[in-house]
């Protein structure tokens, strides 16, 4: 089959790859409804990370199950289903507490960019539909497989409660997401930081309530002023980069909770500006597997409309263009239809 492969540092291509087939008993084979890009990919299309050779890309997924291997109980073939990028069993301590992103037996989903996918540990990680959900709620199921679930996560571990005021900071998919979780968590007031008019009108169209264009201390002189001199009660950090981790922790008033969920990238926090910062901070790679019943019910009643994110809708084939787009910031997050 055609799918999507990272030979280096801007060289996406659109080549031959093996089929997959099951090679354990736990694993699942489907064939996507559409998959899509993930910021999270730019770092090695840009060269940030390091890569052993050529990879196989994507991680986002959703679509109908084609074959299961001979211990898969709970999913079937012809069922639709959604899975989280992290592939969990559902039944190890760290995931029976709700962090299914740490699980025993954590792998990380890859070569989701492609027609026909392998999800190992099947049963732990994929929730089938009832039934056949209609083609317009595709891109929103794809959402929910990551940037929503990172986005709902991190309003979770800022403890976004009903009237609370919060902080979004990053304008990315999952920043947008992040201000669509605060306003389902009931925040009474979402500022949201973002210097792009395109973005900036999906955010208040998520229920933003407030747009903060500055940055360092200038935005967070911002947040202040809107916020009585006091900070935020919630803050997302959904970027990673020094400036946003700083932005975040800022932003925050004494007692705030902090969740943090871009990759940190090259970033460094100082032990006694913390200490005296007096907040509470919880990140790491989103336990997407804990909200997905929920996530996929928002959806499916039509509650929520989180597929409006992509604004880009391309052919797999295309995939190359749809990084171009996404590394050039001219697309929040591209679609590719398989
Ligand atoms: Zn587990």
């Amino acid at each position: 089959m055609l799918a999507t492969i990272l030979h280096g540092p801007g060289d996406v291509r659109y080549g031959h790859v093996e089929e997959p087939e099951i090679l354990k008993p736990t694993d699942a084979i489907i064939k996507l409804s559409a998959t899509c890009i993930c910021g999270s990919d730019l770092w090695p299309y840009r060269g940030l990370q390091p890569m052993a050779g050529p990879a196989r890309m994507g991680h986002e997924y959703c679509g109908v199950v084609v074959a299961v291997g001979s211990e898969v109980r709970t999913v079937k073939p012809g069922q639709f289903v959604v899975g989280s990028f992290c592939l969990s069993d559902n039944t190890c301590p760290h995931c029976q507490f709700g962090f299914q992103s740490s699980c025993v037996q954590r792998e990380f989903m890859s070569g989701a960019q492609a027609p026909y996918a392998r999800v190992p540990l099947a049963d732990g990680t994929l929730v089938p539909t009832a039934v056949m959900p209609s083609d317009d709620l595709i891109p929103s199921l794809l959402a929910v497989s990551d940037v929503l679930g990172t986005g709902w996560y991190a309003a979770d571990a800022a403890r976004v409660q009903p009237g609370a005021t919060v902080v979004v900071v990053g304008d990315g998919a999952v920043g947008l997401m992040g201000v669509l979780a605060a306003k389902q968590m009931g925040a009474g007031r979402i500022i949201a930081m973002s210097r792009h008019k395109q973005r900036q009108e999906l955010a208040l169209e998520y229920g933003a309530t407030d747009i903060v264009t500055e940055r360092g201390d200038a935005g967070v002189a911002q947040v202040r002023a809107l916020t009585n001199g006091i900070g935020a009660d919630s803050v997302l950090e959904c970027v990673g980069t020094q400036e946003s981790m700083q932005q975040a922790i800022r932003s925050a008033r004494p007692g705030a909770m902090i969740g943090y969920v871009g990759v940190p990238h090259g970033v460094e926090l100082d032990g006694q500006s913390l200490f005296f910062s007096q907040t509470g901070m919880l990140g790491g790679p989103a336990p997407v597997r804990r909200f997905l019943p929920h996530l996929m019910d928002l959806v499916l009643s039509r509650t929520i409309n989180p597929g409006k994110v992509f604004d880009l809708d391309l052919p797999l084939a295309d995939v190359a263009e749809g990084y171009r787009a996404m590394d050039e910031r001219r697309a929040i997050k591209t679609l590719l239809r398989v």
